[in-house]
């Protein structure tokens, strides 16, 4: 198994109970020795939840019959059936590819250099981490043109990932920025969506777009639409319009790429790089190799599925389900998704979701949205502590530490 996301961890975990002991050896590499339960990644930038109460420690989630390496995969190579990674090269009789993808700039210059990503743990803790540093040093600048564009955090891309990051940091700032920075005034601190098409969340229905468009102005954020960014340069995003916005902190969470390892796979792959699989989630034309979740393109009645982790999950049942049949030289099953629904947080108290085909917004979304993902975290521990960060977070303020661990002590990461 490669990769430790919702793929690679659920396929061991299911594989290693499909599979008695002695039939096959499970070694699943990974570059953390932790699941990251991304649903919850804005809820950690905005401080609602405690930075490990999101995550799954793969040894304790998997049976110890899964041997979990923490390493970083180099490079695959299917005609010799060998992975090369820092931790030493791993030979295999049946492979599974669930590397996941990773940010996308589309080249545009400055994206790389100077946006901030929200794709894993650390670039979540580094953001937040960032905006705190923001209030900090503004809170000792006088007002102006330096002390705005410090106090601006713009957000491009609103999809799901980009509409919850603005909603959970406007909750984050107004909590905090009033009753713990009382030199700030309300009005500076400004919060900018930006997004390309015509609609936020432009995958939902129409009626959830624009019902969380209105709850987006509604909470203060400045929702740009048919706006595309050109470059960024650290203190300017420059926009395809013409116009620029001055920030010194652009998210960007408006593009994904194809994992560099699997970019370099000799394999078919569809347009975006994705790996193209049958309908057993075997890629294309290689014995002995399965892909799913973010880097696989799984073509269902005529459409590829999204990056969605429902997906990764429900592929991830099929994929063991099949290594196990290619171990045992039975037959394959067939994969089919089933969309359970779509959910997305618009910050305290406020969502919007389509479940089972039914489309609900508000309070009853919110709930939904928080009972859905509390019961997919993995443990019975991380669930009692969410639960309880979520009851915290009711009656007390958010918390603005912001712990600097750079081994040269006191030297700011970024
Ligand atoms: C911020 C955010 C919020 C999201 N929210 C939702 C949501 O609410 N609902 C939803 O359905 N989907 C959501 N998604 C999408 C969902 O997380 C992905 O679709 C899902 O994680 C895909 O699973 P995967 O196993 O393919 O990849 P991942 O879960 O990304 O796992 C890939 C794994 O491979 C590891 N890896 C990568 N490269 C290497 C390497 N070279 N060597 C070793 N290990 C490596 C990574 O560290 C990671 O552990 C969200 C994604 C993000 C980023």
């Amino acid at each position: 198994m490669l990769g430790g996301g919702f793929g690679g961890a659920y396929t061991a975990r299911d594989l290693a109970a499909a599979l008695p002991a002695g039939e096959a050896e499970i070694v699943l590499l990974s570059r953390d020795n932790y699941l990251f339960f991304t649903p919850f990644c804005t809820e950690i930038v905005g401080g609602a939840m405690e930075v490990r109460h999101a995550t799954a420690s793969l040894r304790e989630m998997l049976s110890p019959r899964v041997r979990v390496v923490e390493t970083e995969v180099r490079r695959i190579d299917p005609a010799a059936r060998s992975v090369e990674t820092d931790a030493g090269t791993f030979g295999y009789d049946v492979a599974v590819l669930a590397l996941g993808s990773v940010t996308g700039t589309f080249g545009l210059p400055g994206i790389a250099e100077h946006a901030w990503f929200m794709r894993t743990l650390p670039e979540a803790i580094a953001y937040r981490n960032r905006v705190i540093s923001c209030l900090e040093e503004a809170s000792r600048m006088p007002p102006g043109p330096d002390r705005a564009a410090r106090l601006t955090f713009a957000v491009a891309g609103a999809g799901p990932t980009g509409v919850e990051l603005a909603c959970d940091l406007v909750d984050f700032l107004d909590a905090t920025q009033r009753a713990q920075y009382p030199d700030l005034p309300a009005g500076e601190v400004a919060v900018v969506m930006i997004e390309g098409s015509a609609r936020v969340l432009s995958g939902m229905d129409p009626r959830l777009s624009a019902y969380a468009q209105a709850r987006m102005t509604r909470k203060g954020i400045v929702v740009r639409t048919q706006t595309r960014v050109k470059s960024y340069d650290g203190r300017t995003v420059a926009l395809q319009d013409g116009t620029a916005l001055a920030t010194d902190t652009l998210a960007w969470t408006a593009g994904l790429a194809p994992n560099p390892v699997v970019a370099a796979l000799d394999v078919p792959k569809d347009r975006g790089g994705r790996i193209a699989v049958d309908a057993h989630l075997r890629v294309d034309g290689r014995e002995g190799l399965f892909a799913l979740g973010d880097c696989a393109a799984f073509v269902q009645d005529g459409h590829t599925l999204g990056p969605e982790a429902q997906v990764a999950l429900q592929e991830s049942r099929t994929v063991a389900a099949n290594v196990r049949a290619t171990l045992r030289g039975t037959p394959l099953r067939a994969f089919r998704f089933r969309r359970l629904g779509r959910l997305v947080s618009l910050g305290r108290r406020f969502a919007v979701s389509e479940f089972f085909g039914i489309r609900f917004r508000g309070f009853v979304a919110w709930w939904l949205w928080r009972t859905a993902y509390l019961f997919r975290l993995p443990g019975l521990r991380n669930k009692i502590r969410v639960m309880l960060d979520w009851t915290l977070d009711l009656f007390f303020a958010r918390e603005t530490v912001r712990i600097r661990y750079s081994r040269e002590r006191g030297r700011p990461e970024s």
